[in-house]
């Protein structure tokens, strides 16, 4: 059994054990599990704020995909942040990608300043300021967020956790956007994995969860869980569920839209109106070698698009799309745009003229036939 490949695990939703030989597995809403007579608990299970069969059994499927030891499942992929940041401690130091996640980005700034964490920032791909930040100053956290939020920006693994590691510090990576299935951190080198399954790993826009997977158990992975269990940001029992239902087609649908995104990146990157197309697995990409190296079998479905006409030209094109749904997420399989820089406001790093575009698995053409009239601005028929 053993021997079975974590794709067709994923594909039998795992290991199912109902009485009534379902080839799905039950729902679990129990809350509270029976004890025995002599106070034992012969199910293992005790409140579901603190294990739970239901989040459980993808929790396994996860810590395997990702080659870990351990995995806790979140109400959200910010509540899994969140919890990274709850088992630091005052006086601590984290050190995060300038590139990243806008949301969980301005989190780790409040969350940093309020409770006495001192928090430094990192060009993503620049190694040299990574080691004199580590100089100047130990830490404990290092994050890397590779492929970054909107720019895609690539951050070498292997070589940041080795600059960590030689400071004493773990080290955490956002592989959201890559997913379990191009990208494995903790073989690289990292300590945690987080991914925000509300994307690709659940993949139907209908369920927010965040997971973290570690390599060991270590102190502050006990940290986190407490958090989790105190925190009570436990994913319930039909996210659950409906997650082991979306991670059946993990491996077909992040393939599908890495090929399209490739064409697609591709086929923009030529068009007269398109000043730059950002998407690692296009040479022009400065981070394509080292995305070469750790991500495998494709470089997922994000890319971001700059307009020469600039930031009008880019919100008029969203606003022209038709297959394309103006919505923010990502890892979805209907594709989506996004003006970014509206969406984060105030502040925000973005380029103006960019549009950001999650790839899904519609055929290509329909994708295509889209951005051509809409780039274009052709009236309707
Ligand atoms: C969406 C996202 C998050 C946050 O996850 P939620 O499930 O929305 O809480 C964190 N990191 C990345 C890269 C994301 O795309």
């Amino acid at each position: 059994m053993d021997r079975v490949s974590i794709e067709t695990r994923l594909v039998h939703c795992g290991e199912i054990d109902d009485p009534s030989k379902g080839i799905v597995p039950p729902l679990y809403p129990a809350t509270t599990y029976e004890r025995a007579g002599d106070g034992s608990y012969p199910g293992t299970y005790v409140y579901s704020r603190m294990d739970s069969p239901a989040f459980e059994k993808p929790e396994r499927l996860l810590r395997s995909l990702e080659s870990g030891s351990d995995a806790l499942l979140f109400s959200s992929g910010m509540a899994a942040g969140s919890a990274l940041l709850q088992a630091l401690r005052t006086g601590d130091r984290i050190v995060a990608p300038r590139s990243m996640y806008w949301g969980f980005r301005n989190w780790i700034q409040q969350f940093t300043a309020d409770f006495g964490i001192d928090l430094a920032f990192y060009a993503n791909d620049d190694m040299g300021e990574l080691e004199a930040l580590f100089r100047e100053k130990p830490a404990n956290l290092l994050l890397i967020e590779t492929p970054a939020n909107p720019t895609w920006e690539i951050t070498d693994i292997a070589a940041a956790a080795d600059v960590a590691h030689r400071h004493g510090a773990l080290v955490a990576v956002d592989s959201t956007v890559a997913s379990p299935v191009l990208s494995q951190p903790l073989v690289l080198g990292a300590d945690i994995v987080l991914h925000s399954a509300t994307k690709y790993l659940n993949g139907h826009s209908d369920v927010i969860a965040g997971v973290l997977v570690t390599r060991e158990n270590t102190p502050y992975w006990e940290r986190v869980r407490v958090a989790r269990t105190n925190g009570g940001a436990v994913l319930g029992a039909f996210e659950s569920w409906l997650l082991l239902r979306g991670m059946r087609t993990l491996f077909v649908r992040v393939k599908a839209a890495s090929e399209n995104a490739l064409a697609i990146a591709r086929a923009l990157e030529n068009h007269a109106e398109v000043s730059h197309v950002s998407y690692p697995g296009l040479p022009s990409h400065p981070g394509h070698e080292v995305a070469k190296k750790q991500m495998k079998g494709g470089f997922g479905g994000m890319l971001s698009v700059r307009f020469k006409k600039g930031g009008e030209k880019a919100r008029a094109v969203a606003a022209k799309l038709r297959v394309f749904k103006r919505a923010t997420s990502l890892g979805s399989v209907e594709s989506l745009v996004e003006h970014r820089a509206s969406v984060e406001g105030a502040g925000s790093l973005c380029p103006d003229d960019l549009l950001r575009f999650s790839i899904g698995i519609e055929p290509v053409d329909d994708l295509l036939d889209d951005l051509n009239q809409a780039i274009d601005l052709r009236t309707e028929d």
